[in-house]
């Protein structure tokens, strides 16, 4: 089956935006994932086609109401086993690896929020895993829902070509990548490091695995901890 995300959202005229154009949007125009923005108001039930309400024990801004949104979620979802996901900067911050999983799945469900949040029942009934892109706040889910479409659809079967499979690249071994380079040779007085024109494939590597050691440890202290084996090393020196 094709893989599909469904995006439940106030402002459906935002979809594909940028997932219409480059690598995702050559693979959604020839069949190899599927998007449908659903619009969140469809599901209102007054003559006003309200979505929000003022919170509950006051404050600023409003909130999205559980019972339209429950519904929306309903109507999207019907009898289908896929994961349901809601952007929220409160959520556990996206990883590649929860990336992996959704692409190797059938596609989520992604509820993008707005206001000040989303009814907690709502949340909680539907069973909304809140998803975060980063520790700041957007005004809106839409662009981290495509942030994290994006991720999810570059991974899919036939998607990238087999020049650039995603192994190589951040986090696939829980590292940076090492730099890249490319002609011209010379640019501003700095070259190409020699041994990437050596032609000596093991050293090439060596040199790259050395590099993004080096990066990460530097630029990402909390990924290089996590590393398989560093624990095991800091416990046992720990003592
Ligand atoms: N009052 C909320 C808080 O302090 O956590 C922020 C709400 S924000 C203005 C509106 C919506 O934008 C959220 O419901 C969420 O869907 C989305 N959003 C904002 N920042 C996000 C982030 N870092 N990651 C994922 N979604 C985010």
């Amino acid at each position: 089956m094709t893989w599909r995300a469904t995006v439940l959202t106030l402002f459906p005229e935002m979809f594909p935006g940028p997932l219409g154009v480059s690598l995702a949007g050559k693979a959604l125009t020839s069949g190899l994932w599927r998007l449908e923005a659903r619009d969140i108001r469809d599901s209102a039930t007054d003559r006003h086609r309200s979505v929000d309400d003022t919170p509950a024990g006051g404050g600023p801004g409003m909130v999205l109401r559980a019972d339209v949104l429950a519904a929306a979620i309903d109507a999207a979802d019907a009898g289908q086993d896929r994961p349901r996901l809601l952007m929220s900067p409160r959520g556990r911050p996206l990883t590649q690896s929860q990336v992996k999983k959704l692409a190797a799945g059938p596609g989520p469900v992604v509820v993008c929020g707005r206001f000040e949040g989303v009814d907690q029942r709502v949340i909680e009934a539907r069973h909304l895993e809140e998803v975060s892109i980063g520790d700041y706040v957007l005004s809106g889910g839409e662009i981290a829902a495509m942030a994290l479409i994006d991720a999810c659809v570059r991974l899919l079967p036939g998607v990238m070509g087999k020049q650039a499979s995603g192994e190589d690249e951040s986090f696939s071994e829980g590292l940076l990548e090492y730099p890249q380079f490319t002609r011209p040779q010379a640019f501003e007085g700095r070259t190409i490091p020699e041994i990437l024109i050596s032609g000596d494939h093991a050293k090439v590597a060596a040199w790259r695995k050395s590099e993004a050691e080096a990066l990460t440890r530097a630029r990402r202290p909390d990924l290089w901890a996590a590393r398989p084996g560093q624990k095991a090393t800091k416990s046992t020196t720990d003592g």
